[in-house]
């Protein structure tokens, strides 16, 4: 790479810490969800309901780096860095989740405002929580995790696997 290249790169950054230090701080509660709401999900080319539970996170693990991607702008609904717990991440889920009827939603997306397998986002504990509390809801048939793939491994997709259960 050129000098130029890493300039740019250096420039870019210390525009996006700016724009980002300027993002207004708000105490959200660690123990609530950011938002949920019901959307049509597919499934074997059929539509279906889709539950989106986007949980509060301490922000993207690429915002703390080095800004972010310019055109991104979740970092505003997140905790800026302030990481929650696992009870209070899993209570972010269970809580959002009982105010919906689950007995015709068929897949179920978990979002965080960022990567929710960088366990410096969500604790991965609290990941196992939550798979073991979907495994109780026979309805759900496809979830969706939103996360940068970098932070995928065989070995915890296989934990996860393990604790959402056959089927
Ligand atoms: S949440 Fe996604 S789009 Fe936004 S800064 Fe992080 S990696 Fe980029």
């Amino acid at each position: 790479m050129t000098s130029s290249y890493h300039e740019t790169l250096e420039n870019l950054r210390g525009v996006m810490r700016a724009i980002r230090s300027d993002t207004v701080a708000v105490a959200f509660p660690r123990d609530r969800a950011a938002s949920s709401d019901i959307r049509i999900g597919y499934l074997d080319g059929r539509p279906v309901k889709r539950l989106v539970i986007t949980l509060r996170g301490p922000g993207c693990g690429w915002v703390l780096r080095g800004g972010g991607c310019t055109m991104c702008g979740h970092y505003a609904g997140t905790t800026h860095g302030q990481p929650a717990s696992v009870a209070d991440t899993i209570m972010q889920f269970t809580d959002e989740l009982n105010r919906y009827r689950v007995d015709d939603i068929e897949v179920l997306s978990i979002y965080n405002s960022g990567s929710m397998f960088n366990p410096d986002e969500i604790p991965f504990e609290a990941l196992m929580g939550i798979c073991r509390h979907i495994r109780h809801i026979p309805a759900i048939r496809k979830i969706v995790f939103e996360t940068r793939a970098e932070y995928i491994n065989p070995d915890t997709m296989n934990v996860l696997a393990d604790e959402l259960g056959p089927g």
